[in-house]
């Protein structure tokens, strides 16, 4: 086999763009890494071995697909722009175990096509630079989707890795730290300088390592009512919970008797604020929300 280059070494990056007359969609959020260092430490975070199925969101010209052909079992990736299908079918030859699916990602059976293109049930894991645009709805659309998705491995926006790992009490923490560490236990693995992509960001960027724990962080009798209530509780971030929470259910007497109920059952302070408040204690509350609405 010739020796050819890496696709993500600079000068590699450029042919291909020249090549193929590719220019980007800032819609689409077409940002390439042209650094192969990083994508070498992005497969050693992600522990890809043969014994891995990954799925890749958005492998623009193959840059980060082809560090994962050669190290997973197969690779499945996801490419909404129509216009690089044709050039991952040239940068991509070489690696059999490559499927692009040309569709948004977002509109994907996950479940079924993950069972029609990998040949084997192995661990399956999400290695991305994702679009940052749609940072988070992936995120969750994965979270959601009943796909067994051992480790997620994501490239997004420094700001937003900082809240989805983001530890209870500080500026960071929020409803999304809550949806995302739920289902996952969440690592900022390290930081990607703006300067290796093409076209630059105006911002630095993170690699997440998310693990899928075993059960979900805590219990509660009604999950719908959890991820309402946190998101309640962070409406506004400079109010008390107990400001937060009449907004969101109401002010009535009987509505404010019940939140009070719940509050003292829980043993949360009202004039406490919502960032204050743990996963456990978030769930304590929700589960004294609902045993008094039943009651
Ligand atoms: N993986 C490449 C790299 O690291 O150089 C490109 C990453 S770039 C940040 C994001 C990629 O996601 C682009 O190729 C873009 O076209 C693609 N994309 C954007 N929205 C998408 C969607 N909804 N579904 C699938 N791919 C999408």
């Amino acid at each position: 086999m010739n020796e050819k280059r890496e696709i993500a070494v600079p000068s590699r990056t450029k042919e291909i763009l020249a090549k193929h007359g590719f220019t980007f969609k800032k819609s689409l959020g077409q940002n390439f890494l042209t650094e192969p260092n990083i994508l070498r430490k992005i497969v050693e975070t992600a522990e890809i071995t043969e014994q891995t199925n990954v799925i890749e969101v958005g492998p623009g010209i193959g840059a980060l697909t082809e560090h994962l052909a050669k190290n997973a079992r197969q690779v499945l990736a996801f490419e909404i722009d129509d216009r690089l299908i044709p050039v991952l079918e040239d940068t991509l030859q070489d690696y059999p175990n490559v499927s692009v699916v040309h569709q948004d990602v977002l509109q994907a059976n996950l479940p079924q096509i993950t069972s029609e293109i990998f040949e084997e049930e192995l661990p399956i894991k999400v290695v991305a630079n994702l679009p940052y645009y749609i940072t988070t709805p992936i995120m969750m659309y994965f979270l959601s989707s009943g796909l067994p998705v051992a480790e997620m491995i994501v490239m997004m926006q420094r700001e937003v890795a900082d809240r989805i790992s983001a530890k209870p009490g500080t500026k960071a923490y929020g409803s999304l730290s809550i949806a995302v560490q739920y289902h996952m236990e969440a690592k900022l693995a390290f930081i990607v300088p703006k300067t290796v992509f093409v076209p630059q960001p105006n911002v630095d960027s993170a690699i997440l390592k998310l693990t899928r724990r075993q059960t979900p962080a805590v219990s509660m009798s009604n999950e719908k009512e959890f991820f309402k209530l946190t998101k309640a509780a962070f409406q506004l971030r400079r109010k008390t919970l107990w400001n937060n929470l009449q907004n969101s259910y109401g002010k009535d007497e009987a509505t404010k008797a019940w939140l009070r109920a719940s509050l003292e059952t829980a043993a949360i302070e009202p004039s406490r604020r919502g960032e204050t408040l743990s996963l456990e204690e978030f769930a304590a509350l929700s589960n004294a929300m609902e045993a008094g609405k039943q009651g």
